[in-house]
C-alpha cells in the first residue's frame, strides 16, 4: 500500500512560530496534493498524524499539544524523524457548480443589503495582494461577497482570515473552509502570503462587545428595518505584497 512504511528523514531547519509551534522542514520530498497528512514517527515514543504544510520540501507544523508534539518540537537540524504518506484525501476547490449553489444561497441577503463591489480592474493579476476591510462588525456579511465577485471577475479564491470562533462551530466551519477560509492565526497569514495568495482581512479584535454591535450594526444597517435602501459600500482593496 502506497505511503505504508515509514520513511526515514532528517531535519534540515526548525522555525519557531511562537513559544508552542514549531515548523520543520525535513530533507525529503513527496508526491502530495493540498489536504493531505503524514504519520510522523519517533522510533520508542509513537506514531501521530501531521497535515503537510508542505511536501516538497515535507514541511510539518506541530503545536505542543502532549507527549508526541512535544518531542517533535524538541528536535533540532540533523535529528531524524520518519514519516509515512501521504495519506487521507486531498482538498478540492470549490467547482462551478457550488460557486453557483453559494450565489443563489445569498442572493436574498444580496437583494437586502444590495452590496456594490467595484475596483476589480486594480486588483493585480498575479493574484498577490492583501484585501483589508475598514470594519469588522459586519465583515462577515461582506466576506462572501468578496469572495464569491473577486472569483467570478478574475478567477481567483482569495482567502478570508477568519475569526477563530467561527471554527468552534461545527458545519459552519465546514462552509467557511471550502470556500477558501482559514482561521486567522499568524502562522496561516505567513504561510498564505509566503505561496503568495489573495487575502482578505477584517482587521480588528473581536471582543463579547461585539456580537452586541453586531446585533445593532444589523439592526441600524438593513433596508427592510430602516425602510430605506441601504446601499452600502463595499471598500476596496489596499495593496499588494
Ligand atoms: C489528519 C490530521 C492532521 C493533523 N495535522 C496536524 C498539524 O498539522 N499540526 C498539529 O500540530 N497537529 C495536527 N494534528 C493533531 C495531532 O495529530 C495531535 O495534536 C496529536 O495527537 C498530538 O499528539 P501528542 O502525543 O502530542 O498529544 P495527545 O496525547 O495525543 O494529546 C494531548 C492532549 O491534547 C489534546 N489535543 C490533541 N490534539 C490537539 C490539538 N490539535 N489542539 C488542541 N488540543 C489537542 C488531546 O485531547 C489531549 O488532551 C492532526 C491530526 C489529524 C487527525
Amino acid at each position: 500500500m502506497k505511503g505504508s512504511l515509514p520513511l526515514a528523514s532528517r531535519v534540515v531547519e526548525v522555525v519557531a512560530e511562537n513559544a508552542r509551534i514549531h515548523t520543520l522542514v525535513l530533507d525529503r520530498h513527496l508526491e502530495a496534493e493540498p489536504g493531505q497528512f503524514v504519520m510522523a514517527w519517533l522510533p520508542g515514543v509513537d506514531e501521530r498524524p501531521f497535515s503537510l504544510a508542505r511536501a516538497r520540501p515535507v514541511t510539518l507544523t506541530v503545536a505542543d499539544v502532549g507527549p508526541f508534539s512535544a518531542e517533535v518540537n524538541r528536535l533540532a537540524a540533523g535529528d531524524r524523524l520518519w514519516v509515512r504518506g501521504p495519506l487521507g484525501r486531498p482538498f478540492t476547490l470549490p467547482g462551478d457548480t457550488e460557486f453557483a449553489a453559494a450565489q443563489a444561497l445569498l442572493s436574498p441577503w444580496r437583494a437586502i443589503t444590495d452590496p456594490r463591489i467595484d475596483g476589480f480592474g486594480k486588483l493585480p493579476a498575479d493574484g498577490r495582494y492583501l484585501l483589508v476591510g475598514n470594519h469588522t462588525t459586519l465583515g462577515l456579511f461582506d466576506v462572501p461577497f468578496l469572495v464569491l465577485d473577486v472569483h467570478e471577475r478574475t478567477g481567483v479564491l482569495v482567502r478570508s482570515l477568519g475569526e477563530r470562533q467561527h471554527y468552534r462551530v461545527p458545519v459552519w466551519r465546514d462552509l467557511l473552509s471550502r470556500f477558501g477560509t482559514v482561521s486567522g492565526t499568524r502562522e496561516n497569514t505567513r504561510r498564505l502570503m509566503q505561496d503568495e495568495q489573495a487575502v482578505l482581512v477584517f482587521p480588528g479584535g473581536v471582543t463579547g462587545f461585539d456580537w452586541l454591535w453586531l446585533g445593532l450594526g444589523l439592526l441600524a444597517d438593513i433596508s427592510w428595518w430602516s425602510g430605506a435602501a441601504a446601499r452600502r459600500r463595499v471598500p476596496g482593496y489596499s495593496g499588494q505584497y
